[in-house]
């Protein structure tokens, strides 16, 4: 166990459960699931006990980033109960709708459903003593989103955005949801994902695909701190695809997730 506090004065939100932290963005496509993938595994490898939660119901990824696919989570009685065991894989333990639907039957469902089902996997599920449960939300900030959040005693959010105008567009949507009197949730503070692009052949030169400063701007905009930027990197893609996330591997981009878990744990 570490020294990790809660961040609600409340108390813990669960038994054992430290912070529930969420990662959503505005916009799909963003690499949320890839940055809460590899914000669990690098929290996990700096020493926190962490548990991870794919609540995208509608494109749940996580099982396919963890390479676990075809893997089922247990259930075990405890006290006449169903509990539901958590997968473990590098160092986290994983839960994901996508695991107990068929990714065809996950896109139809409806919020109170996905709520009621994201609320037993973090209730009626052996956690444990954990100090984050990370939540991959679904992208969004319709209904489901709203009965999503309201279902969840979070610890504060993470928004993920690209720099590019209709993702900031959609950031400040997911900011200002969090922000609403029946929500309440506090911000930890945005990603920029997608930032720039280094190639290999040119190292010192950094290409803007997408804009340049939005994530900063987005963030004093908002007085919320930009907590990290992730270049757009090929072995990003391939990990995610291959079921090994690039926090993984040692090196300058683990170094970034490292910095990123960093300053959400601050
Ligand atoms: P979302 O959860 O927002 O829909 P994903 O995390 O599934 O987005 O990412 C969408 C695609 O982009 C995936 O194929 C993923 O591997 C890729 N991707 C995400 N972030 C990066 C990055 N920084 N560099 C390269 N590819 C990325």
């Amino acid at each position: 166990t570490s020294n990790v506090t809660t961040k609600r004065d409340e108390g813990p939100v669960l038994p054992g459960v430290k912070n529930i932290i969420a990662v959503s963005s505005g916009k799909g496509g963003v690499g949320k699931s890839t940055i809460a993938a590899n914000l669990a595994v690098a929290l996990a490898r700096s020493g926190a006990d962490v548990g991870l939660i794919d609540a995208d119901i509608y494109g749940p990824s996580i099982p396919t980033m963890f390479n676990c696919e075809f893997e089922q989570p247990g259930i075990v009685q405890e006290d006449g109960k169903n509990k539901i065991v958590p997968i473990q894989q590098y160092g986290v333990k994983l839960i994901s709708i996508g695991l107990l639907t068929n990714s065809e039957d996950a896109v139809v469902w409806r919020g109170p459903m996905a709520s009621s089902a994201l609320r037993q996997f973090i209730s009626d599920a052996k956690w444990g003593e954990l100090d984050y449960l990370v939540i991959d939300l679904p992208p969004g900030t319709s209904d489901i989103h709203l009965t999503l959040v309201q279902a969840v005693p979070v610890t504060g959010a993470v928004v993920v955005t690209t720099p590019q105008k209709v993702a900031l567009a959609d950031a400040q949507k997911g900011i200002s949801m969090f922000k609403q009197p029946q929500i309440n949730v506090p911000i930890l503070g945005l990603v920029e994902n997608m930032s720039w692009f280094t190639p290999e052949e040119l190292p010192d030169n950094k290409y803007y695909i997408f804009g340049e400063g939005g994530g900063q701007k987005l963030a004093e905009k908002n007085e919320v701190e930009l907590l990290g930027q992730i270049p757009i990197v090929q072995t990003i893609r391939e990990s995610g695809d291959s079921g090994y996330p690039a926090a993984m591997k040692d090196g300058e981009l683990s170094d970034a997730f490292m910095r990123l878990a960093e300053n959400v744990a601050r």
